[in-house]
């Protein structure tokens, strides 16, 4: 008789209880239904296939990009006394020949395999030619241009589907907005999978940020402040974590570099040396992290900004994986953001991508010089309801001035409705303020009730506020539809049952600067 999702878990796991989603995901993969599973990293996505594939006859083939993942997920199956192999171009022929082996003789649980792998000369064929049971697509938002770590070999996943329509596919994603989830979907021929959410809220997580001046200083301070915790500094590029750990050295604090350009035995010596709290503090590039699975960081640094709020938040995610409170900072300073603008002009992605990680990067600019709940900025971001500013950030706990601006917000928000939500920044600002350009009138916008409704501001001032009102999570944006507003849950409560609405004051940019400048 075979076991049941809790034998299975208990078994082959050890654990007693699934956690959040994890048996209703199980269960709807096993009912033979597609699915999109979003779990912040460290959520247990992996056991939302695994155990599936264990329930099921044949093999569950998981498409993974990292051959490093692969590997650890791999050993920890096999660990775990569960038939699992993987094929990357790290194996020899004859590794492979006796994989492929084992494949077609049925003894095989889960095969782990690269797109690259995947579609090279004649291999789907006879990947497709096997008794395949589920199809599994791990860092599903490599498929989209709206991720952030677009591959293109991700989009011919869609054959998979084509040629096995009726074998179940499970996408998961640690990062992904509403957009980006759509496409991903759309990219893989599964639009009507259900999606299933977690929550990214980690409410053990402190958030700070401070402008980008004296950061040796200050991250000589903090680290003073926290005797004997393990934490993590994250830089820009190879260079700065070596430049960086050297300053640190410098003022008595023993720090380690660690990037993808060393030498792999030196790489893992200091990943070992770090997981072991035989050294505290890494000062590392965004290769650091990556499925280490090391609970106890109490403290994750941005030397510099990351380029989007997704990196950012899977990189502040591996503080406080035990749920104790655990701190973040962030550098910011317009210095940094003119590098990163830099990077994306000069990387040579067409035009249209170019303008995706533009707009993303602005969000995180917005962040960095928020002056509204950062949490309330991170969650809105995933599109996860918030109702409360979180009390455990900077700006909560150093509050600007705010005022009500309910009206305000009801102004914008029924605007938006009465044009169908088709409308950004720009238009709308028009459409408040009532100006009579010829796009208006083609639209007939000039004829809905609220024109001109928002005379009383100037435009730099609504821009202002609609900026606080989207991180706020008031209402959402569409990126891939020409950045329009979009109304949420949270939006009709202000609309229809007077839920209040506060922001801060709009001052000119060159007075919040100084401000900055001042602190
Ligand atoms: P993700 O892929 O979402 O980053 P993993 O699947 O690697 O996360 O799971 C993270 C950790 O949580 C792993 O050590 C995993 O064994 C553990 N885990 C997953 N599900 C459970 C559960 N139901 N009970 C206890 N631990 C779990
Ligand atoms: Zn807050």
């Amino acid at each position: 008789m075979s076991l049941t999702k809790e034998q299975i878990l208990k078994q082959y796991y050890g654990y007693n209880a699934f956690r959040p989603l994890q048996a209703e995901i199980i269960d709807w993969v096993l009912y033979g239904q597609d699915a999109m599973v979003l779990m912040p990293t460290g959520g247990g996505k992996s056991l939302c296939f695994q155990i599936p594939a264990l329930v099921m006859q044949g093999l569950t083939l998981v498409i993974s990009p990292l051959i490093a993942l692969m590997h650890d997920q791999v050993q920890a199956l096999k660990a775990n006394g569960i038939a699992a192999e993987y094929i990357n171009s790290s194996l020899s022929t004859q590794e492979q020949n006796l994989i492929e082996r084992q494949c077609r003789n049925g003894e095989l649980k889960l095969l782990y395999i690269s797109p690259e792998k995947l579609f090279t000369q004649g291999y789907l064929d006879w990947i497709l030619s096997l008794n395949i049971s589920l199809f599994a697509v791990d860092e599903s938002h490599c498929v989209s241009t709206w991720g952030h770590d677009f591959r293109p070999e991700y989009t011919k996943l869609n054959v998979l589907k084509q040629a096995l329509p009726d074998v179940p596919m499970i996408a998961l994603t640690a990062t992904a907005d509403k957009v980006t989830r759509k496409d991903i979907l759309a990219q893989l021929g599964i639009p009507e999978a259900k999606v299933f959410i977690s929550s990214f809220d980690r409410p053990n997580l402190s958030l700070s940020v401070q402008a980008g001046r004296n950061r040796i200083k200050i991250i000589q301070n903090f680290i003073a402040e926290r005797p004997r915790q393990c934490g993590i500094i994250y830089c820009l590029s190879r260079k700065n974590t070596e430049t960086v750990a050297e300053a640190l050295r410098k003022v008595g604090i023993n720090a380690k570099y660690y990037h993808a350009g060393m030498p792999a035995q030196e790489r893992s010596e200091v990943q070992n040396q770090f997981i072991q709290d035989d050294i505290q503090v890494i000062v590392a590039t965004i290769a650091f992290g990556m499925g280490i699975d090391k609970s106890n960081v109490r403290w994750v640094i941005h030397y510099s900004m990351p380029s989007n709020v997704e990196s950012f938040y899977q990189e502040i995610g591996r503080a406080g994986r035990d749920g104790l409170k655990s701190d973040t900072l962030l550098f910011y300073s317009y210095n940094d953001l003119l590098v990163r603008k830099e990077m994306i002009a000069d990387s040579g992605l067409p035009p249209e991508m170019k303008e995706v990680q533009v707009a993303k990067l602005e969000r995180m600019k917005q962040y960095a010089e928020a002056e509204i709940c950062r949490r309330r900025i991170l969650l809105s971001y995933f599109n996860e309801e918030v109702v409360n500013d979180c009390g455990n950030c900077d700006v909560c706990k150093n509050p600007p001035i705010r005022f009500d601006a309910t009206l305000i917000a009801q102004k914008a928000l029924s605007a938006i409705a009465r044009t169908g939500e088709n409308v950004a920044m720009g238009m709308l600002i028009d459409i408040l303020r009532g100006s009579n350009n010829r796009r208006i009138i083609e639209h007939k916008y000039h004829e809905i009730k609220t024109f001109g409704a928002g005379k009383e501001l100037k435009a730099d001032e609504w821009a202002d506020y609609l900026q606080q009102m989207l991180n706020s999570g008031v209402m959402d944006i569409a990126y891939d539809e020409a950045h329009a507003y979009k109304l949420n849950n949270a939006s009709w409560a202000i609309l229809k049952e007077g839920r209040k609405v506060q922001l801060v004051r709009y001052r000119p940019f060159e007075e919040k600067q100084a401000e900055r400048e001042a602190n």
